[in-house]
């Protein structure tokens, strides 16, 4: 399945969407959008949580 994590949906006024097949690959895709485009920084942690949080997976 194709995994999207969306960067509105995180209160950010863009139309940035985190996209693959590999949850692992989009997590880190998101943590370094969000650091490039808009300076903050997630730990490895919370950006497995919000993927979690989103697909109830591990
Ligand atoms: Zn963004």
């Amino acid at each position: 399945m194709t995994f999207e994590i969306i960067c509105k949906d995180y209160g950010y006024e863009c139309e940035f969407i985190a996209k693959g097949e590999d949850g692992e690959y989009v997590t880190k895709l998101f943590g370094k959008h969000v650091d490039d485009e808009h300076g903050i920084w997630y730990s490895d942690e919370s950006l497995k949580q919000m993927f979690q949080n989103k697909y109830n997976k591990k």
